[in-house]
C-alpha cells in the first residue's frame, strides 16, 4: 500500500496486527470446538466465555447479553426479524419504525418482514443533514409498534443521529416497544455504553474497527423477546446456532478494547485529517458541499456532494491515480442507482450523483489528505467535461 491513499475506512477496515496476533493461537494451539468436552475444546470455551465478558464490558452489558454472529447484517437483521416475529407472536403487534436513511441490512429487514410477515413500516423522514427528529419518530409509535431501529450513524453522509434522545422518548410512548440500534459504523469511535445509549438491542461488526471481515456481535437487553433465525445446535444459547469462530471472536474482542484503550488518540488523530478533507475539497473546488451534519458527525467521515461530477467517475480517476474512495455506500456504489440516503436529505439529482465519501483512519497520514487535495480539484474538471448532460 505505499503508493496508494486508503480513504474508506468506513468500508472496511485492515486487521490490526496486534489483533492478528491475538487471534492466531485459536487457529494453530487451541483450535478445538468450543462445545467438546475434552481439554483442547475446554481451552476453547474458556477463550469465548472470556471474549464475552470483555465486549460486555465496553457496552457496559452482561455477558449474557452477547451474541456472537457472523457480521453487521446478520446482527441487524436477528434484532430486527428475531424482536419483531416475537412480537408478533406474543401481542400481536405487527409494525415497525425505522428511518428514510438506514444502511440496507435495516432497510431491507424492515421489507422482508413487510413482504413476508404481514408487518406494517413507518419510514421517518430525516432533515438536510440526515438527523432523525426524536418528535417525529415518537409520533411513529404506536400501541402495536414492535421495534423501531434507528442508526447510531450514518455509513454514508457520518451524521450522529440522537439515538438516547429517540430511546428514552420512544420508551415514553410504548414501554415494550424494542428500541435497535445499528451501530456498525459508530463501533470503535463513538461511545458504547447500552445503559446510556437506552436501547434494547446494539449491532456491531468487526472489520469496522481493525477486526477481521466476517464476525459481528448483537447486544441484546436480558428480557427482550427474540425468535431465533438460525436453528441448530445450542450455541449462543440456542439464539444463534453454528460452531462458534473463536479465532475472529477473539480478534473482535481484542480490537474493541484497542479502540476504546486508545479512543482520545484514535479520534484526535482521525477527526483533525477528516477536518483538513472538509476544509481542501470544498475550499479548492467550486460547487462542491459537505452532506451530512457539519459538527454532529461521525469523526472519521468526510463526505461531498459535487455538483455536476458523476460519482462513479470520480472513483474510477481517483482509482488510478492510487487513492480509494467512495461514493454513496458500499453497497449502491458499482450501480448508477442514486443513493436513497442523499434523496432523502433532499439533494437535488445532479448533486445526489456527484457524492464522494472520504473516510480516515488510524493509518491515513496527513500526505495521505494533501494528495487527495492536490489531484482532486483536476479530476473534478476532467469528470465534469465528460458529464456535460449533469451540470447545473
Ligand atoms: N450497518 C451499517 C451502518 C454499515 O455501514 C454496514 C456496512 O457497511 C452494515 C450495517 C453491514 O455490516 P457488515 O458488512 O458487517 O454486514
Amino acid at each position: 500500500m505505499a503508493d496508494t491513499v486508503y480513504l474508506d475506512n468506513a468500508a472496511t477496515t485492515p486487521v490490526d496486527p496486534r489483533v492478528f496476533e491475538a487471534m492466531r493461537p485459536f487457529w494453530i494451539e487451541t483450535w478445538g470446538n468450543p462445545s467438546s468436552v475434552y481439554a483442547v475444546g475446554r481451552r476453547a470455551r474458556r477463550a469465548l466465555d472470556n471474549a464475552r465478558d470483555r465486549c460486555a464490558q465496553i457496552l457496559n452489558a452482561r455477558a449474557n447479553e452477547i451474541i456472537f454472529t457472523g457480521c453487521g447484517s446478520e446482527s441487524d437483521n436477528l434484532a430486527i426479524k428475531g424482536c419483531a416475529m416475537a412480537m408478533a407472536e406474543q401481542r400481536g403487534w405487527r409494525h415497525v419504525v425505522t428511518s428514510r436513511v438506514e444502511h440496507h441490512a435495516v432497510l431491507h429487514a424492515c421489507e422482508w418482514l413487510a413482504q413476508h410477515m404481514g408487518f406494517e413500516i413507518t419510514y421517518v423522514d430525516v432533515d438536510g443533514y440526515g438527523r432523525v427528529d426524536p418528535a417525529d419518530m415518537t409520533a411513529a409509535v404506536r400501541p402495536d409498534t414492535a421495534v423501531v431501529s434507528i442508526m447510531y450513524a450514518n455509513n454514508e453522509v457520518g451524521t450522529i443521529e440522537p439515538v438516547a434522545e429517540i430511546a428514552r422518548a420512544v420508551k415514553a410512548v410504548n414501554p415494550l416497544t424494542v428500541v435497535h440500534t445499528d451501530a456498525v459504523q459508530a463501533g470503535g469511535l463513538l461511545p458504547l455504553d447500552v445503559e446510556a445509549l437506552g436501547v434494547d438491542a446494539l449491532a456491531l461488526s468487526g472489520h469496522k474497527f481493525y477486526a477481521p471481515k466476517g464476525v459481528g456481535l448483537l447486544y441484546l437487553r436480558r428480557g427482550t423477546p427474540l425468535v431465533h433465525l438460525l436453528s441448530g445446535g445450542g450455541q449462543e444459547r440456542g439464539i444463534r446456532a453454528g460452531t462458534e469462530n473463536v479465532a475472529y471472536i477473539v480478534g473482535m474482542t481484542v480490537a474493541l478494547e484497542l479502540a476504546y484503550a486508545e479512543l482520545s488518540q484514535r479520534v484526535a488523530h482521525v477527526s483533525a485529517l477528516r477536518d483538513r478533507l472538509i476544509d481542501g475539497v470544498t475550499s479548492r473546488i467550486d460547487g462542491s458541499q459537505l452532506t451530512g451534519h457539519p459538527t454532529d458527525r461521525m469523526p472519521n467521515s468526510a463526505s461531498f456532494a459535487i455538483d455536476g461530477a458523476d460519482g462513479e467517475s470520480l472513483l474510477l480517476n481517483l482509482d488510478q491515480e492510487g487513492i480509494y474512495a467512495s461514493s454513496g455506500s458500499a453497497c449502491t456504489s458499482g450501480t448508477l442507482e442514486i443513493s436513497h440516503v442523499l434523496c432523502a436529505l433532499g439533494l437535488p439529482e445532479a448533486q445526489a450523483r456527484g457524492s464522494l465519501r472520504l473516510t480516515t483512519g488510524v493509518r491515513t497520514t496527513e500526505g495521505d489528505v494533501e494528495r487527495l487535495i492536490d489531484v482532486l480539484p483536476a479530476i473534478v474538471e476532467r469528470v465534469r467535461e465528460v458529464t456535460p448532460s449533469l451540470v447545473g
